[in-house]
């Protein structure tokens, strides 16, 4: 069987001249993408990324899962080709679609026709398709109104295409056609996710973690790798940096007073995040931060944490509720690693009664016996970079 992906392109077939820029990088995601599940003739044409297995090895079953992981595409079916005659368009249908005519009650064919120069109308090979298919299926009739099972066809340039029902693509624009960030992911429901979302607006991601062992355990540490791993069919390949944060959190804990201890830590970690995407061309840090959810996450918190930094950070959950933040958990399929009860650096040392409503000029003044700029060099210096693979 000539068995095939159609990819079917969503915002970028709206961008113009740089489209082509867009379209490559969409291609080229593809083909990484689904080396792993064998050998694939890639190529764009029509708004369409088209996915034809070179020889039998290919796990087309495999190409199709992970196909739905790619962002830049709204619709994605998997469909057989044929030639460009309603023969063979019939022929095709009713051997690719056999066990869908056996479980149909009724069907219609829908036919869609790009090639303008097919001599037929897209009515035309429906009636005549339509026609063929209920006499070899006499006991599913044709429904054109509320039809079990719609059989698509589409003919275009090179062949004619047959499928069933298209399914929702991962939507979003390709990774790595809006530049690269920096992303902070702990261990936790929220930045997982907002990863995910930076990365579905075509950000390729450098993720980063801070870890504070002994204070967090290696389990901590390999949760992370997981939820990394987790993300890696739809971020694409990436490296986690693990940047060691036991000494910055001592220092702050012997030196600072205690109700400034989690904004003056996260001030580090905003610091750090800036030179890690300055020495990797990165336009942004990325976090899982949300309005009023915790005492670093007023408005007034935030602020000074992106004090220290002229990187612009975003915050992809800002405005959302938990709640929705957990659906889109659930549904990307990191929910259940976020929710193992690892503790996290965030929770190491937490003053009992933390400033909701920091002023800069006390954090300052607070951080002021720290050697800032030398416990962030030895924090880089020791970073360990784990690549992350799907
Ligand atoms: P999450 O559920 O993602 O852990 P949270 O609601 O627990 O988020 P915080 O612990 O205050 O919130 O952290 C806010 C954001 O700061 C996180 O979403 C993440 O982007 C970043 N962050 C927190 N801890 C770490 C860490 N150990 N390493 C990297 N980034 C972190
Ligand atoms: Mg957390």
């Amino acid at each position: 069987m000539n068995d095939i992906l159609l990819l079917k392109q969503g915002e970028i077939v709206l961008k113009g001249l740089n489209r082509r820029i867009f379209e490559d990088k969409l291609v080229s995601n593809v083909k990484r993408r689904l080396a792993h599940v064998g050998s694939f003739r890639v190529y764009a044409s029509q708004s369409t990324v088209y996915v034809e297995p070179v020889d039998d090895s290919a796990d087309m079953d495999a190409a199709f899962e992970a196909a739905k992981q790619i962002f830049g595409f709204v619709v994605v079916v998997r469909a057989a080709a044929c030639e460009k005659d309603p023969e063979a368009i019939f022929e095709t249908a009713r051997t690719y679609l056999a066990e869908d005519f056996a479980k149909a009650r009724s069907f219609k064919v829908e036919s869609k026709r790009s090639d303008k120069s097919f001599p037929m109308t897209s009515i035309d090979v429906s009636r005549e398709v339509g026609g063929l298919l209920s006499d070899a299926f006499p006991d599913v009739p044709v429904d054109l109104h509320h039809p079990d099972l719609v059989v698509n066809v589409e003919i275009r340039e090179s062949a004619a295409y047959v499928h069933s029902v298209p399914e929702l693509g991962a939507g979003g624009m390709p990774v790595g056609s809006c530049g690269s960030a920096v992303s902070m992911l702990s261990g936790g429901i929220d930045s997982p996710v907002s990863t995910w979302m930076a990365a579905k607006r075509g950000v390729h991601i450098i993720p980063v973690h801070f870890f504070s062992f002994p204070y967090t355990s290696q389990l901590a540490k390999d949760k992370v790798v997981e939820l990394a791993r987790l993300l890696a069919p739809w971020c694409g390949r990436m490296t986690l940096e693990v940047v060691p944060f036991t000494h910055i959190q001592e220092e702050i804990r012997d030196k600072c007073p205690e109700e400034y201890f989690t904004i003056i830590m996260r001030r580090f970690m905003t610091r750090i995040c800036e030179r890690i995407a300055t020495d990797n061309s990165c336009g942004a840090i990325i976090t899982g931060e949300s309005l009023g959810q915790v005492a670093s996450q007023t408005m007034q918190a935030m602020a000074v944490t992106q004090e220290p930094v002229k990187t612009p950070i975003l915050r992809p959950l800002v405005c959302m509720d938990k709640r929705d933040i957990i659906e889109i958990a659930r549904k990307i399929g990191t929910f259940e690693t976020s929710i193992l009860p690892y503790e996290d650096c965030c929770t190491v040392f937490t003053p009992r009664h933390p400033r909701t409503r920091p002023r800069l000029s006390d954090v300052v003044e607070a951080e002021r016996p720290l050697d800032i700029p030398a416990l962030c060099d030895e924090a880089l210096a020791n970073i360990e970079r784990i690549p992350i693979r799907y």
